[in-house]
């Protein structure tokens, strides 16, 4: 698909807006919660979908419905709690109000890492406060964003509501920036793609809110509780084969630990199984296509280059195809390309550094600030650290929170506003003030 069939989506997402916008919220949410019960009882087959197309194992994609529905069923929820205020007035006779109200037509692009959860956590909101969407899933995980506007359709979501248009992404993301009709732009996907869809939003003045890339840190302290740390660091690196912006893309290591915790870490990632992903316990299944492959090698290769160390893995898999090893790579300092770049695939750069002002400014050392993470038994340094990094999210003696009430967004370079959660309503609504004078 290209410009016509965008503009034909934007004009049948203009003109489903005067209806749905005007359903109540009630409404909007059994609809809503419809969808999600639907998501749920599909949850295999869309599982199955989503690891064909895009490789990640099946549990992890059966999770991923789970929590893309979760997403659906916290937002039918929040439809009914966009509330709006009464204001102090300045003056006897008027009274001042403000109103919320749908944004518009939303011009929602997504990338290929998640290809349900992407579109669930933008698409659920946006319906909740009244928008209608016009989706771009990549234009490598197609499928599962069909499905979901297939279930969408049957859950009593009228047609127009929910579009979704595939095909040649600059194309069809330059006819949405162009179209004075849509108002809105959620977008997660790479900084280099986010910047340019910002600067053509500015055009046509359109609200955005775009989610970019992470260099996440996970810094692990003399006393932390290391088996608490190995487990979180494995599954912060590895889930996705590394192909997550949350995932940790700079382990930061305390000395007295260092030897250590690299020990049990190596162990551990040796074990790790690479299969595809349909088999019987997979934990990594191949990256999404050949240009990943190659990205990833050429950072490892640079890296070596520059005097760091493999210590597991460190090259393709021999299955072949896109799979790439689980890799540790040692010596690695915070200037090197790998340290500074998205890695987006399954290798560990490990940094070591000595006290706890190193590390917050090795980990601050960077353009992105979505994710961190850090580990120590110690309460004050627990808040002392966590208040000094320059992160939207941040996971203490903890790996993993997503969850659709915690609210998801990065500092710096990593976007703007923030998705899931109650403040991720904000970014589909107007705020209107309405003065009523002459009251006597
Ligand atoms: P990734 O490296 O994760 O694939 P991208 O930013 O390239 O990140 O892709 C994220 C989404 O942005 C995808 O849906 C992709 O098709 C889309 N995209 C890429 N280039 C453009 C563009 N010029 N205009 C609009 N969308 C684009």
């Amino acid at each position: 698909m290209g410009e016509r069939e965008t503009k034909d989506a934007i004009s049948s997402a203009y003109n489903a807006f005067s209806h749905w916008s005007k359903l109540t919220a009630a409404e909007r949410s059994t609809r809503l919660r419809k969808w999600y019960d639907l998501l749920i009882e599909h949850k295999e087959e869309l599982g199955q979908l989503i690891t064909l197309e895009q490789g990640k194992p099946l549990k992890e994609a059966i999770t991923e419905v789970v929590s893309a529905a979760g997403h659906v069923e916290f937002f039918a929820e929040e439809a009914k709690r966009v509330y709006g205020d009464i204001l102090p007035s300045p003056l006897p006779d008027r009274r001042l109000f403000v109103l919320k109200q749908p944004v518009g037509v939303v011009g929602a692009i997504t990338p290929w890492n998640f290809p349900l959860g992407m579109i669930a956590r933008k698409v659920a909101p946006a319906l909740a406060c009244g928008c209608t969407v016009v989706i771009k899933p990549s234009e490598l995980t197609p499928l599962s964003a069909l499905a979901a506007a297939e279930l969408a359709l049957q859950s009593g979501i009228p047609p127009g509501v929910l579009n979704v248009v595939m095909g040649d992404a600059p194309n069809i993301g330059n006819s949405i920036l162009e179209s004075p009709q849509v108002r809105k732009i959620t977008f997660t996907g790479s900084t280099a793609v986010g910047k340019k869809l910002m600067a053509g939003a500015a055009e046509t003045v359109k609200k955005v809110s775009p989610e970019l890339g992470g260099n996440a840190p996970f810094i692990i302290f003399d006393d932390a509780d290391l088996e608490a740390a190995l487990k979180a660091s494995l599954a912060t690196k590895f889930r996705n084969s590394g192909q997550t912006c949350i995932c940790t893309n700079r382990l930061l290591v305390q000395e007295g630990i260092y030897d250590k915790f690299i020990n049990a870490f190596s162990s551990a990632v040796q074990s790790l199984k690479v299969v595809n992903g349909l088999s019987e316990d997979v934990a990594q299944g191949p990256l999404i296509n050949e240009a990943a492959v190659q990205k990833v090698e050429s950072l490892v290769q640079h890296a070596i280059s520059q005097g760091a160390k493999v210590v597991v893995g460190g090259k393709r898999h021999n299955l072949g195809f896109t799979f790439y090893e689980p890799t540790i790579i040692s010596d690695v300092k915070n200037e090197m390309l790998i340290a500074r770049e998205e890695i987006f695939g399954p290798v560990t750069p490990v940094i070591r550094f000595k006290t706890e002002e190193e590390a917050i400014q090795i980990a601050n050392d960077t353009e992105s600030g979505l994710a961190a993470y850090l580990f120590t038994n110690n309460i004050q340094r627990s808040w002392r650290v966590c208040e000094a990094l320059e992160y939207g999210i941040v996971g203490v003696n903890d790996g993993m929170f997503a969850s659709p009430g915690a609210p998801f967004g990065g500092f710096k370079q990593s976007g703007l506003g923030r998705e899931s959660s109650k403040y991720g309503l904000d970014e589909y609504l107007e705020i209107k003030c309405v003065c009523l004078g002459n009251m006597g």
